[in-house]
């Protein structure tokens, strides 16, 4: 059923729905495009509207191959709607869900694509805040490119920051995935263009494993993982892509590569990716993450050096939580080295590494034991700002600290 957006665009059809509202497959003076109809409640909330109306010109400022444009916004009645670039084809999700693993060479296209549009993005002041596969769309009509994958778009720009305010995410709850939330996000500060590269890096190694490197559980349980836990290599993964990846996952945003840099690095090692199946890793145990139990997805890949599994504990966060699953939690918490904060590190804290391992009663056992103490403390701040959700939510929708001319976006 067609219906009129404004003077000059009609929605013909649903192309899909997303949490904030209905994209339609539309057809406005210059063809067909696609329409993100916004909510009603949205719709009709003036501070909103305001805000809309404000964001226009950066909305419509950005115009890149890898980023899906707003081509116009329109407030006509109760309709509120961004009128944007059709792409005809899917979102990653999707892909990702029907292939579970893609093939190094198509994931490192896509990431690099995605990258591409981050640096004109992040060169135009704006931020994304958002990245995640959702949030990628793959034009089918696009040539194919490196390992069969069609060229990807990042979308959402500004869309979310519109529909975030406090008021709004303290009244609702609603709380997006934080698998993707870089460290300093959780610690309060402000957010740069360094986000979107934590977070690209981590859809990066989900399209590799399968999962997010510090996803599973309790939401609380991820943002603690994000600020003190490194990441777990994946079986098989050439050594120079692992070490961008690590390095765009390092704890210290500074010491993360920047949009127009990854893009170049990933694209230099398509040709080695050429033919290489998907990375053979085990899935996480979904069972134990439903349960709200903070079961490491990474970990299940990682043997020990006695060949067993190694499990991830579990810290209950919330009252009336699972008790730990097993001793191994709190205590191997520890804070980042330098190395680490510098993003050089691999594994984890839950790792054994039995090498070189102090031995009890030795000096060094004791100095572990001192820094580990060191962490609980730690680790119970972290832990205290998780319970905070609420309160951090509130503000990430807050854009104040934002530097002049940087306009973001966020999903509550
Ligand atoms: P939300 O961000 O509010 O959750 P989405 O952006 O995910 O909504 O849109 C919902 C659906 O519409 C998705 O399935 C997506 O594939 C589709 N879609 C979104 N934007 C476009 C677009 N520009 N062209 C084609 N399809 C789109």
């Amino acid at each position: 059923m067609a219906r009129k957006i404004g003077s000059r665009y009609t929605a013909n059809q649903i192309l899909g729905r997303g949490s904030a509202g209905t994209v339609w497959l539309g057809e406005g003076p210059d063809g067909p495009v696609a329409i993100k109809l916004l909510r009603e409640d949205l719709a009709s909330d003036q501070e909103l509207v305001g805000r809309f109306v404000q964001e226009r010109t950066a909305l419509l400022g950005l115009e890149h191959p890898h980023i899906v444009s707003v081509r116009d916004l329109v407030v006509d009645g109760n309709d509120l709607a961004l009128v944007m670039d059709l792409v005809r084809g899917t979102d990653l999700r999707t892909r990702l869900e029907r292939e579970r693993r893609l093939s190094p060479e198509a994931a490192v296209a896509i990431v690099a694509d995605v990258a591409d549009g981050l640096a004109a993005a992040h060169a135009a002041g704006v931020v994304h805040r958002d990245v995640k596969p959702e949030n990628v769309l793959l034009d089918m009509q696009g040539p194919l490119g490196p390992g069969g994958a069609h060229p990807a778009l990042l979308t959402d720009f500004g869309v979310a920051k519109l529909i975030d305010s406090p008021k709004r995410t303290r009244a609702t709850k609603i709380i997006g995935t934080p698998d993707y939330l870089a460290p300093e996000i959780v610690e309060g500060l402000p957010p740069r263009a360094a986000v979107d590269i934590y977070a690209l890096a981590t859809v990066l190694y989900e399209l590799l494993a399968g999962f997010t490197p510090f996803g599973g559980g309790h939401p609380g349980a991820v943002l603690r993982r994000h600020v003190t836990e490194t990441v777990v290599p994946l079986p098989g993964i050439p050594d120079e892509l692992w070490q961008l990846i690590v390095q765009c996952l390092a704890k210290a945003p500074a010491s993360r590569l920047r949009a127009s840099e990854l893009a170049a690095r990933l694209k230099e090692q398509l040709p080695t990716l050429a033919g290489m199946p998907p990375l053979d890793v085990d899935e996480p145990d979904a069972d134990l993450a439903e349960e709200g139990v903070d079961e490491t997805p990474a970990a299940p890949s990682a043997p020990s050096a006695s060949g067993e599994q190694v499990r991830r504990g579990a810290v209950p966060l919330v009252p009336g939580a699972k008790p730990d699953s097993n001793r191994d939690t709190h205590t191997s918490m520890r804070v980042p080295g330098p190395d680490e904060l510098a993003g050089g590190a691999r594994g984890t804290a839950r790792v054994p590494r039995p090498a070189g391992a102090p031995r009890p009663g030795s000096a060094r056992h004791r100095a572990v034991a001192r820094r580990r103490r060191i962490t609980l403390a730690v680790a119970g701040a972290v832990l205290a700002a998780a319970l905070g959700i609420g309160a951090w939510l509130a503000t990430s929708g807050d854009d104040s600290d934002t530097p002049p001319g940087t306009h973001t976006s966020s999903t509550p």
